[in-house]
């Protein structure tokens, strides 16, 4: 295969989206399948050794409770026609919507890589992988995470290679703006509002319906939030309440006192509200994100 048959291939499973629902079972193994081929070209690797890093990967990255699901893609991959199988055939015949049970992979040590077409391509060249990698992160992940992502899967030492040309919604250049306006130049978590000049220092407007999963790129959408608020909402650390706009902390957050503390102080307090009632962020953004993001459970009071 070429470098452009490749990238089209991986492309073409993109569409992962199930309805509104983040799907990233597939991404994450792919990435870990990569990061495989790039440490030690290393083909197949057996579910025994998969299963752990995929399990991290998901609780860490996935949607709450994925990781129970973690041994679907190892098995549904192989429909797209880039994954391959290696088992006793007892297990390998079945029908596709037969998937094997963790313990039967598990037992069978099943393996499973890249189809030899597709492996033959990436594992002479480092940079295809690179850019393979990098299409997969930026279709799935917000910006904030996508570094640790690449780092938790082991492919943090590849060069980035950017390719946000080619994914097909383009984000709108004023929302930025827009967000920062409506909530006054200020972080909605904690009041930052740090400037040199009139130049806001470490203020973003956060997707609270990730664009990754086509939320819109309009004000009731963002949020003001400085960067590190930014980050862990990302990651799902707090939710907010729709309705109220109380924000909910997770149990998974710690940190030494005087960290968590700060953090934790917003436990159960309302969200700085923007100027308007217009630029209020939208109960349908606010679920999705407490449902595909936010990692229960919710701390007590
Ligand atoms: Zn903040």
């Amino acid at each position: 295969m070429t470098r452009d048959e490749v990238i089209q291939a991986f492309d073409a499973i993109r569409v992962w989206h199930n309805g509104d629902r983040r799907a990233v079972h597939k991404p994450l193994l792919v990435l870990l399948a990569l990061s495989r081929i790039n440490a030690s070209a290393q083909q197949t690797m057996d579910w025994n050794d998969a299963e752990p890093l995929l399990k991290e990967l998901l609780e860490e990255f996935g949607p709450d409770g994925s990781a129970t699901t973690r041994h679907y893609p190892f098995w549904h991959l192989r429909t797209d026609g880039l994954w391959k199988l290696d088992g006793p055939s007892t297990i390998l015949n079945r029908p596709a919507g037969a998937t094997p049970t963790l313990a039967e992979l598990r037992q069978n040590h099943v393996r499973g890589g890249f189809a030899d077409p597709v492996y033959a391509a990436l594992k002479d060249d480092p940079e295809l992988i690179s850019i393979v990698a990098q299409r997969i992160v930026e279709a799935h992940f917000p910006e904030t995470i996508r570094g640790d992502v690449l780092d938790t899967v082991g492919l943090s030492q590849i060069e980035y290679f950017y390719a946000t040309k080619n994914l097909q919604r383009r984000r709108d250049p004023a929302f930025r703006a827009k967000v920062l306006l409506a909530y006054q130049y200020r972080c909605a978590v904690c009041g930052h509002d740090l400037r040199m000049g009139h130049q806001p220092i470490g203020l973003e407007a956060a997707h609270i319906k990730w664009f990754q999963a086509n939320g819109p790129d309009d004000v009731p959408n963002g949020i003001a939030m400085c960067s590190l608020h930014h980050k862990v909402f990302d990651l799902g650390a707090f939710k907010i309440l729709p309705e109220s706009f109380v924000m909910v902390f997770s149990q998974h957050l710690n940190g030494s006192e005087a960290v968590s503390q700060r953090m934790l102080a917003h436990h159960r307090a309302g969200m700085i509200l923007p100027q308007a009632k217009e630029y209020l962020p939208a109960p349908v953004n606010l679920e999705w994100h407490a449902t595909q993001v936010f990692k229960k459970p919710v701390r007590p009071d």
